[in-house]
C-alpha cells in the first residue's frame, strides 16, 4: 500500500468535518473493543503478562538471526518451501512466480496487514490471478475498492445500513438485512471461490522458531478454509513474528486475543507447519512461507524504534486512542494508523515520508496502558519529535517559536520580563498571534490570564 501520509492533517480535518458517521461508526467500535480488553485483563494478572510478553519478544528481537535460521531449518524439515524478501517488490515477486508455477488461476485470502504492505493484490491482478478476500470485512473493503482503517477490524468505519446498501447493490441480499442475513450473502460467493481456488494466501500472527510452525488467530473460520482447501498456501510473514517455542505461543495466543477482543482465545486458531503429508491426506500440497524484511531490520538497527517490532498487531492501541477514534484509519495514509502507525511509518517508510504522523497524539498513554507487550509508544513519539526537529521537519515557524523559548527561558532577567508582558497582553488575545499558539487557539476559548505574573504574587506571599 502506497503511503500518503503527508496529507495528514488534511485528511484528519476533511474527516472531522464532513464525515460524521466514520467518527460515529469508529468511536462506537473502538470503545467497545477497549471496554472488552479492559474486561479481559481484569481477568488475569494482565501486569505480568505483559512484562513477560515483553521480555520473549525483545529476547527474540536480539536474538533474531539465530531463531530465523531455526525457523527456516524446521519448516524446511517440515516440507515447507521457505523465502526471503528483502522489501515488497521481492515480495510481490516471489508469490506471483509461485502462482505462475502452480498454474494459479483463483486465490482465496486471508486478512493479513502484511500484504497490504506489499500491495500484493494489484501484483496478482496485473499477473491475471483473480483474488477474493475472504475476510468479512476485507471483502467488504474489496468491494469498496478501499484501504483498510483498522488493523483488526478493517471495516470499522462503516455503518450497518451502508453494508447493507453495499450487499443489496453487489450480491442482490435484502436491503435491510439483519448481519446473519449479509453474513449469509457473502458466504455464498465465498464458499465457492474457496473450493475453486489454487492458491490461499495468509500472514501469519506468530512463527515458532522451535516446531517450524505458522500460528494464524481468527474468529470466522476463514482462514481455516484459506490454509486448507486450496493445493498451495502462501504464509507472508514479517521477520518480528517470531516465537522461540510452543510453550511461548500458548501465552501468546491468550494474550493477543484478550488485547484484541477481549476473549480468552480466537474462535480458531490454526497451526501450519507444512503440506499434507502423503496424497489423499488433507491439507495443501504445497506450503510456501516468505520471511519479508521491508525495513524491518532498519527499524531493528534504530536505538528506540525497535521496540515497535514487539508489535502483535493486536489493535488495542488503537481502540484505546482519542485521536485515532475521532477519524478512523484512512487519514493516517498507510497501512498501519493509530498510535502504532505513528511509531513504525516512521521507521518502516523513514522519518521525513511518515511526518507528521509522530505529531497525531495526545501523549495521553492511554495506548501504553493498552498494548500487550509494552510498547513504550509516548515516549517513541517524543523521541521520533526529537528527530523531526534535529533535522528541520518541523514547521520553520514551530522551530522558531522553540529556539525563541529556549532563549528567554534560560535569561532569567528576559523571563521575568516576558511574564510580565505576557501578563499585560494576555487578555487582549493576542496570544492567539504566536506561532504555535495560533494554531491551537483556533478552535478554542483561551482561559484570561492573571494580570499579575506568578512571581509578582509570590512575593507578595498571595496564594
Ligand atoms: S502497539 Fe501494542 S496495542 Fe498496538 S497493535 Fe501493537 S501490540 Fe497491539
Amino acid at each position: 500500500m502506497r503511503a500518503r501520509i503527508g496529507e495528514y492533517t488534511a485528511r484528519a480535518t476533511e474527516s472531522i468535518r464532513s464525515e460524521p458517521g466514520v467518527r460515529e461508526s469508529v468511536t462506537g467500535a473502538t470503545l467497545a473493543f477497549d471496554r472488552k480488553r479492559r474486561n479481559a485483563y481484569a481477568d488475569i494478572d494482565s501486569d505480568h503478562w505483559r512484562h513477560w510478553a515483553e521480555a520473549v519478544k525483545n529476547h527474540t528481537l536480539t536474538h533474531l538471526d539465530d531463531y530465523l535460521t531455526q525457523a527456516e531449518e524446521r519448516l524446511e524439515a517440515n516440507g515447507a518451501h521457505v523465502h526471503w524478501a528483502a522489501d515488497a517488490a521481492e515480495a510481490r515477486d516471489i508469490v506471483t512466480t509461485i502462482a505462475d508455477d502452480g498454474l494459479v488461476a483463483t486465490a482465496v485470502k486471508g486478512k493479513s496487514m502484511l500484504t497490504e504492505e506489499i500491495d500484493l493484490n494489484p501484483a496478482l491482478e496485473a499477473a491475471g490471478i483473480e483474488v477474493l478476500e475472504t475476510d468479512l470485512g476485507e471483502y467488504i473493503l474489496q468491494l469498496l475498492d478501499e484501504p483498510p482503517s483498522h488493523i483488526l477490524g478493517p471495516a470499522i468505519h462503516k455503518s450497518l445500513q451502508q453494508v447493507r446498501d453495499l450487499f443489496a447493490d453487489r450480491l442482490g441480499s435484502a436491503p435491510d438485512g439483519d448481519p446473519d442475513t449479509l453474513a449469509q450473502a457473502a458466504r455464498r460467493v465465498l464458499r465457492d471461490a474457496f473450493i475453486h481456488a489454487e492458491m490461499g494466501i495468509t500472514g501469519g500472527n506468530f512463527l515458532v522458531a522451535e516446531t517450524g510452525t505458522v500460528a494464524l488467530i481468527e474468529n470466522e473460520g476463514n482462514i481455516r478454509l484459506t490454509t486448507s482447501l486450496p493445493r498451495v498456501h502462501v504464509a507472508l510473514v514479517g521477520i518480528e513474528k517470531l516465537l522461540p517455542r510452543m510453550t511461548d505461543l500458548a501465552g501468546f495466543l491468550q494474550l493477543t486475543a484478550r488485547a484484541a477482543t477481549g476473549q480468552p482465545i480466537g474462535c480458531f486458531v490454526s497451526l501450519i507447519q507444512g503440506p499434507a503429508s502423503q496424497p489423499g491426506d488433507d491439507g495443501p500440497e504445497e506450503v510456501h512461507v516468505i520471511l519479508v524484511d521491508n525495513g524491518r531490520t532498519d527499524v531493528l538497527a534504530h536505538p528506540h524504534a525497535w521496540e515497535a517490532l514487539r508489535c502483535l498487531r493486536c489493535g488495542a492501541c488503537l481502540n484505546a486512542c482519542p485521536v485515532y477514534r475521532q477519524t478512523g484509519g484512512h487519514a493516517y495514509g498507510y497501512v498501519y494508523s493509530g498510535p502504532i502507525g505513528s511509531v513504525l511509518d516512521p521507521g518502516l517508510l523513514g522519518l521525513h515520508e511518515a511526518m507528521p504522523l509522530p505529531f497525531a497524539s495526545s501523549l495521553c498513554g492511554a495506548c501504553f496502558d493498552a498494548c500487550p507487550v509494552r510498547i513504550p509508544i509516548p515516549e517513541l513519539l517524543l523521541e521520533w519529535r526529537r528527530e523531526a526537529q534535529e533535522q528541520g521537519l518541523t514547521p520553520w515557524k514551530e522551530r522558531a517559536a522553540l529556539a525563541g523559548l529556549a532563549s528567554v527561558a534560560t535569561r532569567p532577567g528576559l523571563y521575568r520580563l516576558a511574564g510580565r508582558i505576557g501578563a499585560r497582553l494576555g487578555g487582549t488575545g493576542a496570544a492567539r498571534a504566536l506561532p504555535m499558539l495560533g494554531e491551537w487557539a483556533r478552535d478554542r476559548a483561551l482561559p484570561r490570564p492573571s494580570r499579575r505574573t506568578f512571581r509578582e504574587l509570590w512575593r507578595e506571599g498571595i496564594e
